[in-house]
């Protein structure tokens, strides 16, 4: 029985190649490769070098983007449904939280839900590679979490030039990895990049602001170089995998697109009543699926007050979907699923 692992990076020869040239080079920290990569993921998004810091996750992109949008004492409207990244970055950035419940049937934050009213600051989260429309939202700082939305766009616009500024992830099994960890901060704006870039930067500094070390390394941006090349074939690998898992007639959670948005496929996730009978026989079988979001994970309790997010906890489970997934693996498992009462 051959062991189906529910994620894995797509990592081969050519990242083998790139990281060890920068270990045979004797510059492994802060250098040329950041700056390249910063250059390259800039391209990507149509931005110049000067809109883009690269960091040590997502994490810190996120927090970085609200320490440079003075977040502290205000109100930061956050999904419920997400993970402790978010709310550990608010706390961190001295923001209160403002917790949203979702769309119906969907993982997107209701950005109609009355409190976000009070919040200055927005998270936009772009969950499971599907574009969140924020274009009726005019009164907030918006932050969009690009973190599983990498090469996803709205209204022709790449998936984080919309708000202030985005954050992306690249840890193992986000839809590209910089060696495992590693994150983005982008802006149109090139005075918050330089905001994030100055607090970055905090060694030998002349004067005694507070900064902090947030640095990606050279052995990690060379490794995410090539995988941002590898990025258009690593998504159309993921819309096959994904529409198989459509066409084979299984619930696939298929939330509403906004008009003029194309999703990516961070996740295949399918709606069903018994999650977990199915990710039994599914495990049974060395096939592993996880539920994307556990009702104890969501970021607010009680979980009673967002009915939304807490059914999608209770019905939902992630499949494999990444392009290293075979195909007969994928056959193997729409089977079983096919099988089972769902
Ligand atoms: C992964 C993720 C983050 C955090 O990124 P790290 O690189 O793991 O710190 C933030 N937001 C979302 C939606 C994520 O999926």
């Amino acid at each position: 029985m051959k062991a189906v692992p529910h994620n894995l990076p797509s990592l081969g020869n050519d990242e083998a190649e790139a990281a060890s040239k920068v270990i045979r080079s004797g510059w492994v920290a802060q250098g040329p490769e950041v700056r390249s990569f910063e250059e390259e993921f800039a391209s990507y998004l149509g931005l110049g070098a000067e809109n883009v810091v690269a960091v040590s996750s997502g994490s810190a992109a996120l927090f970085l983007a609200l320490k440079v949008l003075g977040a502290e004492g205000k109100k930061v409207a956050t999904p419920v449904y997400a993970c402790a990244a978010l709310r550990n970055a608010i706390a961190l950035a001295g923001g209160q939280a403002q917790y949203l419940d979702n769309s119906p049937e969907s993982p997107l934050m209701n950005l109609s839900d009355p409190k976000i009213k009070d919040a200055k600051i927005l998270i936009a989260a772009h969950m499971f590679g599907i574009p969140l429309d924020i274009s009726s939202i005019k009164d907030k700082i918006i932050i969009e979490d690009v973190a599983q939305a990498l090469g996803a766009s709205l209204h022709e616009k790449k998936l984080g030039t919309l708000g202030h500024c985005g954050i992306f992830s690249f840890y193992a099994t986000k839809l590209i990895t910089s060696g495992g960890q590693g994150g983005m901060f982008v802006s149109l704006d090139a005075s918050l990049a330089a905001g994030v870039r100055d607090y970055r930067e905090f060694d030998a500094r002349r004067d005694t602001k507070i900064r902090f070390n947030f640095q990606m390394t050279d052995l990690q941006a060379a490794i995410g170089r090539v995988q941002l090349k590898n990025l258009p074939a690593f998504l159309r690998r993921r819309e096959e995998i994904y529409l198989a898992y459509v066409e084979s007639g299984l619930p696939v959670l298929r939330p509403p697109l906004a008009s003029q948005a194309i999703p990516v496929r961070y996740r295949s996730v399918l709606k069903c009543t018994q999650p977990k009978k199915l990710q039994k026989s599914l495990e049974a079988q060395g096939i592993k699926t996880i539920v994307p979001i556990e009702d104890w994970e969501l970021q607010d309790t009680p979980v009673d007050d967002y009915p939304m997010a807490l059914d999608l906890c209770r019905s939902t489970l992630s499949l494999p979907c990444y392009p290293f997934l075979s195909k007969e693996d994928q056959q193997r498992l729409i089977e079983i699923a096919k099988e089972s009462e769902l």
